[in-house]
């Protein structure tokens, strides 16, 4: 960002030291709060005494530059919980009012921005955690991922949309980023042009699959379509009612062919004016590889002799000593950096085998399963708006099913939200959990809903259909139970519930 972007921030920091202050001393109540907090990145957490700052990082990169911030966070003693998230970003929680501030401006230094982490505003900009390094991928997104980027953060100050809006970039090989159902959604073509999807998304109010709106966008005119999207939403939006107000009730109101006709109007006005072609970057110096390791956690890039390591901290809440120690690890490794994934993994990428080997032993203390790679939100424990505690549910089927020694592979990884929020994307996994209440002799009691059969795989994005409520004291012996009986026919979860669905159905209504 420029100079006198940058300069504006810095004064709009200044502003929000009162802000947090005023609300930190009760003189602002949690709403008018939220509103103004959201824009800057941060919200109060349930103990209003506490707070969360989202460090936004377009595709996930958490460059060696961002590492040492985040390392030296730590080391200041300025981060509590590090929770990595579903939109690429890394939340650090439980900060004191003073605390924000200080890290807003300390993260600018690294060219992390929180400027219009939450609100009504673009969020981060999502890519394929592995783009650049996957075998198989059409072409790398990442370079108009960050041109997006930039400009959204360009012009956040200018634009007032009805919602928030997500933008994702896939490869074309992994969309764990979910450019099916985005606000807008690039997904690369072996041509080395877009598709793009317009106004999916999820939330409360039920789910939608994105309009096709274009099926070959250059690459180097991104930005057109972008702002020709803010253009529509702008002007068909809802600003009355804010449940109604995400670009997916624009399918509603104009119809999907009426929504694409208008989106492409506006495109070829943006277009017409000119002025926002992104340029081709350079093409990075290649690194070279040597030797090679077998190991279910190094994954073989596309560049020969050079790897991703992955490592999944389970429920995405990353150990406060593992940044410094990864910089530590890092910091002198020619091209190394660490992509946060989706689905709240983290890959080490461009080692040699050498150094992959080394990046695997310090990160052991990963998830070892399929299951154990489970996404949940940070949950109701942290969040205001939640209703369950996704991180300590989670946690206890971890356990259950450890203790039931069922074998990897017999329960996929599961996605679990604290509310109809939707945070953790439960509704695009093979099982979903959405926090809620289940009515027991008329009495409230703590429950989820269950969703089966979900996907995000290129070209088979679906929704998961609703299977029922179930207690949240009766998870860990459901989810056991299910994973006993794959694994007592031999078979994977996706074997055996293809296979045997009324098998599965009938162990679930034993608690639905
Ligand atoms: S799903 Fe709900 S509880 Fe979880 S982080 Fe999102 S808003 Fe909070």
């Amino acid at each position: 960002m420029d100079s006198q972007w940058k300069s504006t921030f810095r004064e709009e920091i200044e502003d929000f030291k009162d802000t947090i202050g005023a609300f930190d001393r009760g003189e602002l109540d949690r709403k008018a709060y939220k509103g103004m907090s959201g824009g800057m990145g941060s919200y109060a957490q349930r103990d209003p005494a506490r707070h969360m700052l989202r460090l936004r990082m377009a595709g996930g990169r958490l460059t060696m530059e961002r590492l040492k911030f985040l390392a030296g966070a730590v080391e200041r003693g300025q981060a509590g919980r590090i929770k990595l998230t579903t939109c690429q970003t890394i939340q650090l929680h439980d900060l004191s009012a003073d605390q924000v501030p200080q890290l807003m401006e300390q993260a600018m230094d690294s060219a992390i921005y929180s400027k219009g982490g939450g609100g009504d505003n673009p969020r981060n900009v999502m890519c394929s955690p592995l783009a650049g390094v996957q075998p198989g991928e059409c072409f790398a997104p990442t370079p108009w991922a960050e041109a997006a980027a930039d400009y959204l953060l360009s012009i956040c100050r200018e634009i007032h949309m009805p919602r928030k809006l997500k933008i994702a970039f896939s490869n074309g090989v992994d969309d764990s980023v979910h450019t099916a159902f985005r606000d807008m959604g690039f997904l690369a073509r072996p041509d080395g042009a877009f598709s793009l999807r317009i106004a999916g998304g999820l939330g409360a109010a039920g789910p939608a699959m994105g309009v096709l709106a274009a099926e070959r966008v250059e690459p180097r005119q991104v930005l057109y379509y972008i702002r020709a999207m803010i253009d529509t939403f702008c002007a068909h939006g809802n600003y009355e009612n804010r449940a109604k107000a995400r670009t997916r009730f624009m399918q509603e109101t104009l119809g999907p062919d009426g929504l694409k006709k208008a989106f492409l109007d506006n495109v070829a006005a943006r277009m017409a004016e000119g002025g926002l072609d992104v340029e081709p970057p350079a093409a990075p110096a290649p690194k070279s590889g040597d030797g090679w390791i077998v190991h279910p956690r190094a994954i073989p890039q596309k560049q020969p002799g050079l790897y991703a390591v992955k490592y999944h901290p389970i429920g995405g809440l990353l150990p406060p000593d593992k940044p410094g120690q990864l910089y530590r690890l890092l910091q002198n490794v020619e091209g190394a950096e660490i992509r946060v994934a989706p689905d709240e993994t983290l890959y080490l990428i461009n080692l040699t085998a050498a150094e992959a080997d080394r990046a695997l032993a310090a990160t052991g203390d990963g998830a070892c399963t399929e299951f154990e790679h489970s996404v949940a939100c940070i949950g109701a424990a942290v969040c205001q708006q939640g209703v369950r505690d996704s991180q300590s549910t989670l946690r206890a089927l971890v356990d259950a099913v450890r203790a039931a020694g069922v074998p990897d592979g017999a329960l996929p990884r599961i996605c679990v939200s604290g509310c109809p929020s939707s945070c953790s994307a439960h509704q695009a996994g093979a099982i979903g959990f959405q926090g809620g209440v289940k009515l027991v002799d008329q009495t409230p009691q703590p429950a989820f809903r269950m969703y089966l059969g979900g996907s995000d795989r290129p070209g088979e994005a679906r929704f998961g259909q609703l299977a029922g409520a179930i207690l949240e004291a009766d998870l860990p012996a459901l989810l056991t139970e299910l994973g006993l009986a794959a694994a007592a026919r031999g078979e994977s979860w996706a074997q055996w519930s293809a296979a045997h669905p009324e098998e599965r159905d009938a162990i679930i209504a034993k608690y639905a």
